[in-house]
């Protein structure tokens, strides 16, 4: 989907009052740009400003501890910063750095074109030293889907995958909110434009390869 598309989705968005993403609120001003925020920084005085998109990528890349965040959609995003956008371009391209793809996973799904890809057939084509990770067992994979994922500590992303293809649910650990895309997984209640998670990423293929390891 290109970048036109997205941003015309994002405009339609915020017209019906999508106002939050993942962890941030967005603001819009009087002269058409816009101010992004740690949605717990709303109330917060003194954040450091910043003034182009692309400083988003270095406002993702590291927790309020100064640790690496490896996977972005963690609720780990750090505090204390305002990022002004000069218009809905910039604001897509912020967005994009915040939540690398989340939008146009968001403007697939509601063009009822989102392709997702079942836990098993992501495991089961993996290869090198990731091939073993299909061995996990299905408790097993419960559990891990249900502790990794969650987004109360794991991840915010709103999942949609199935376990196989028979349509078995990721994870029995999770509540049903976290299959919905309506739900807001911060924990708050404010309508959001949700972090739609396809497929299982990297990251828990890698937990699912040391499950099987320990096994051994
Ligand atoms: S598989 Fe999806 S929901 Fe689970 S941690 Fe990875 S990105 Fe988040």
């Amino acid at each position: 989907m290109s970048a036109l598309a997205q941003e015309r989705a994002l405009g339609d968005w915020l017209a019906k009052g999508l106002r939050c993403i993942g962890q941030i609120a967005i603001q819009s001003g009087d002269d058409g740009g816009f101010v992004l925020r740690h949605r717990e920084d709303r109330e917060r005085t003194g954040l450091v400003v910043s003034q182009r998109a692309d400083d988003a990528a270095e406002l993702a890349r590291f927790d309020d501890a100064g640790n690496y965040r490896p996977l972005k959609t963690a609720p780990t995003l750090r505090h204390g910063w305002k990022l002004r956008l000069a218009n809905l371009a910039e604001l897509r391209l912020a967005l994009d750095l915040f939540y690398p793809g989340r939008l146009a996973m968001f403007a697939a799904f509601e063009k009822d074109e989102l392709v997702t890809t079942p836990l098993r057939d992501t495991l089961g084509r993996q290869t090198g030293m990731y091939r073993i990770a299909a061995q996990i067992r299905e408790d097993q994979t419960d559990e891990l889907v249900g502790r990794f994922c969650a987004s109360n500590g794991g991840c915010l992303r709103t999942i949609q995958w199935r376990r196989d293809a028979a349509g078995t649910v990721p994870s029995t650990q999770l509540p049903p909110d976290k299959f919905d895309p309506r739900h807001d997984q911060t924990g708050g209640a404010e309508p959001v434009v949700p972090l739609l998670c396809q497929e299982a990423c990297n990251l828990l293929v890698a937990e699912a390869r040391t499950v099987v390891q320990a096994n051994r």
